[in-house]
């Protein structure tokens, strides 16, 4: 077998089977591979002659045989941000860019593309997950492409463009009066009694696999180099643990040079479980009651915290947390900067990017990336009232040349 499910803690095979939690010692369940098996499909040129998305990368995703992709996903953007990093007083600094990533514009594409290839091999013929938002776009509209019944579960209180970017794709959602945390309690006990691929509950092991494309993708666009430091939100916790293993697998087939990278992780003031136990020096994290603008990071009792915690504490990265007002003064700065509209979570990553450079903690001539993980789009209502709406004038010259003078003098950047 080239991959299958063990406990990340005792080490117990469990196969292939739709489970994420191992019933000996209840700790998570993981994908572990034969890399020797794998090493013989997976060179430099081997992936570069494969399609433009994740599916390049297929040797390395727990995908069943005979899987047929039906969707380009990933190979987003990666871009050297040189006006920003001007901005802030640095330099080789780095976006990856999965504002733009195909289909429903966030980084949550590349968990379900790999999560619906394992539910159509299990057999379900309904797919479902608990959502803060993003995974709701993904599943539904990968649900509709693939021809699945979807079911999706959300805290009430979703971004109206989150919630009608579910509905459109005729998924059935079901809003629940409660936190993330309560709805996906609520949906660990659907699953006991239907036989439905959740795919962060049952599925999770194979869905979390799929972030590894966003760290494959960095090293390929990096010239087949890692970066230093890598700045990543966290919301469940399992981006930036996935990241770390795409790297590692990447050294261990011989694909890029050994190298210590550097983890930052980044959550909203107003939950931010794991950056206070980093700051802490706690190795698990206090569940929180999330309030914060950043709804798609606002989950108060991340599943892989305690990974997330290891993974930066063991790189020597550390973890940072800002306001509200500092996530939409950093969605305006990127946008102004280096023309990429993200949503909160992205305000969350250069937000505290901004304070990890005033820190030291990152250094400039360091080789840094921020993952910019969604679109702001889908979150523009945190930007009412930050822009006013003035009265229309005349279509005539006179009017626009009288419109100019008035406003020259008083126009300034909303960014200084
Ligand atoms: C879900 C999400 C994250 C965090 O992902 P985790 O793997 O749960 O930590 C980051 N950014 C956006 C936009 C998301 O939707
Ligand atoms: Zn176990």
């Amino acid at each position: 077998m080239r991959y299958e499910l063990r406990c990340r803690e005792c080490h117990k095979s469990w196969g292939n089977v739709p489970k994420s939690i191992c019933e000996d010692c209840f700790s998570p369940l993981e994908v572990f591979y034969d890399y020797d098996s794998i090493r013989p499909d997976v060179t430099r040129d081997k992936i570069a002659s494969g399609p433009p998305n994740i599916w390049r990368y297929s040797a390395l995703l727990p995908l069943p045989e005979n899987f047929e992709p039906t969707l380009p996903v990933g190979f987003t953007p990666f871009i050297k941000a040189s006006g920003l990093a001007r901005n802030i007083g640095t330099k080789n600094l780095y976006i990856k860019n999965d504002a733009v990533c195909l289909p429903t514009l966030s980084f949550k594409d590349r968990v379900v593309a790999v999560a619906l290839a394992n539910a159509r091999g299990f057999g379900f013929d309904t797919v479902s997950c608990s959502s803060t938002g993003n995974l709701a776009n993904a599943t539904a509209a990968q649900a509709a492409r693939n021809g699945f019944k979807c079911w999706i579960f959300i805290p009430a209180d979703l971004e109206q463009a989150k919630i009608i970017g579910t509905q459109v794709f005729g998924a059935k959602l079901v809003r629940i009066s409660g936190s993330y945390d309560q709805v996906n309690r609520l949906c660990s006990q659907i699953a006991d009694e239907h036989n439905w691929g959740f795919v962060n509950v049952n599925l999770r092991p194979y869905y979390a696999e799929g972030s590894k494309t966003v760290g494959y993708e960095i090293a390929e666009q990096l010239g087949w180099r890692l970066p230093d430091n890598v700045v990543c939100p966290m919301a469940g916790g399992s981006l930036i643990v996935k990241i770390k293993k795409a790297f590692n697998e990447l050294i261990q087939l011989g694909l890029v040079e050994p190298k210590p990278v550097k983890f930052f992780g980044a959550q909203a003031t107003g939950c931010s479980p794991i950056s206070t136990a980093v700051k802490l020096g706690n190795a698990d994290i206090e569940p929180q009651k999330p309030s914060t603008i950043a709804r798609s990071l606002a989950i108060g009792n991340p599943a892989d915290g305690h990974y997330a915690i290891q993974t930066i504490t063991q790189s020597g990265g550390w973890s940072e947390d800002v306001s509200d007002p500092e996530i939409v003064k950093s969605i305006q700065l990127l946008a102004e900067t280096e023309g990429i509209f993200t949503e909160t979570a992205g305000g969350v990553t250069l937000g505290c990017a901004r304070k990890l450079y005033k820190s030291d903690r990152i250094l400039p001539n360091e080789t840094t990336v921020l993952c910019i993980t969604g679109n702001g789009l889908k979150t523009t209502d945190v930007l009412t009232g930050e822009y006013e709406t003035e009265e229309p004038i005349a279509p005539k010259l006179a009017e626009f040349e009288k419109y100019l003078g008035q406003t020259l003098d008083v126009q300034e950047p909303v960014v200084a």
